[in-house]
């Protein structure tokens, strides 16, 4: 159990916190602004200053949700790998191309040494942060995901494109606990497809974490964790925040078989249906997994990031999440 780190970081917590993935759909206003700079209409100050009001929009919302660890809502970002590549010094940007799902995204070129000048995110980090009083996470795309999703020219493999990488986003991790984040997610939704080089992604996960004064969660999807379960707990982290409800719960028959040792993020609403579950679906989903996990374990969130959904399907996905989590939280009082 990690109630005991996050008091030591000075971070109380009700049960079942509230949380999300990390995306939320950008609103019209900010689409525009977007489509605007990328014809050269405006400048990036303009585009700048919507990605502010839109992150500000989703940071209230959070708040009336009553959501208890927050996120910036990734306004500023197209790709999450992309973002990164773009921002990190040693890659091109290439063609673009098809990925898991209908994701289309440039998939871009390592074609140097990666390295790492300045913070990339922090900046973002600080304007939410100081928009509210709760957690705010920070929000990193791992070294195994940015490597797997990208063209290898520079390095002679996977392994040390991956390594190097890792080094790297360390940088940005410890940028951000100089800052003051104590919550941070490093997500690796590209680590359940190779099994085979889970043990790379886990080398590079202690690269990332290994000594650092925060609460670390990784966020996996794409299916096929009973590829890489138990294996997976090997992964230098606190909290994992899993794509539960899309597989019909299916991971919760795994935690009988080996047990479950970690804080996780359950994944209680599909974010690739337009439906929006009522609310007593999800708080039996979670009652389900409150059966195999102690409640101390659980917080609640979607299956993954909402940037898909329209901003009002964002919204009432995260009611139905909120809703049945205080639900099981006044429950538990009894
Ligand atoms: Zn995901």
């Amino acid at each position: 159990m990690s109630r005991a780190k996050l008091q030591q970081l000075g971070i109380e917590l009700p049960l079942f916190p509230i949380t999300s993935v990390g995306s939320f759909p950008k609103p019209d206003f900010l689409l525009k602004a977007r489509a605007d700079f990328a014809n050269q209409k405006i400048r990036r100050g303009a585009l700048e200053k919507a990605e502010r009001q839109a992150t500000l929009f989703w940071i209230r919302k959070q708040e009336e949700l009553g959501a208890d660890v927050l996120v910036d809502g990734e306004m500023y970002r197209g790709d999450m790998v992309a973002y990164f590549a773009e921002n990190l010094e040693g890659f091109e940007e290439g063609g673009l191309v098809r990925s898991y799902g209908n994701r289309y995204y440039h998939k871009p070129i390592i074609t140097g040494e990666v390295r790492w000048d300045e913070p990339i995110t922090v900046e973002w980090w600080k304007y939410a942060r100081g928009l509210t009083s709760k957690p705010v996470k920070g929000m990193l795309t791992g070294p195994y995901t940015v490597m797997d999703w990208s063209f290898i020219e520079y390095y002679p493999d996977r392994r040390s494109a991956c390594l190097a990488l890792a080094k790297e986003i360390r940088k940005e991790v410890k940028a951000l606990i100089e800052e003051g984040a104590r919550i941070i997610q490093i997500d690796e939704p590209a680590a359940s497809v190779r099994p085979e080089e889970l043990p790379l992604a886990i080398e590079a996960m202690h690269i990332v974490t290994d000594g650092l004064p925060a609460y670390f969660i990784t966020h996996i999807c794409y299916g096929a964790f009973e590829n890489i379960y138990p294996g997976m707990l090997e992964l230098p982290v606190d909290n994992f925040d899993l794509e539960m409800s899309n597989s019909g719960l299916g991971m919760l028959e795994l935690f009988t078989q080996y047990p479950y040792t970690k804080d996780i993020s359950l994944g209680v609403v599909d974010v690739h249906s337009h439906l929006v579950e009522e609310e007593p679906v999800v708080e039996q989903r979670l009652r389900q997994a409150l059966q195999i996990l102690p409640k101390e374990a659980i917080w609640v969130d979607p299956d993954c990031g909402l940037k898909t959904r329209t901003v009002e399907e964002a919204i009432a996905k995260m009611q139905s999440v909120a809703t049945a989590a205080k639900a099981l939280r006044e429950n538990s009082k009894k």
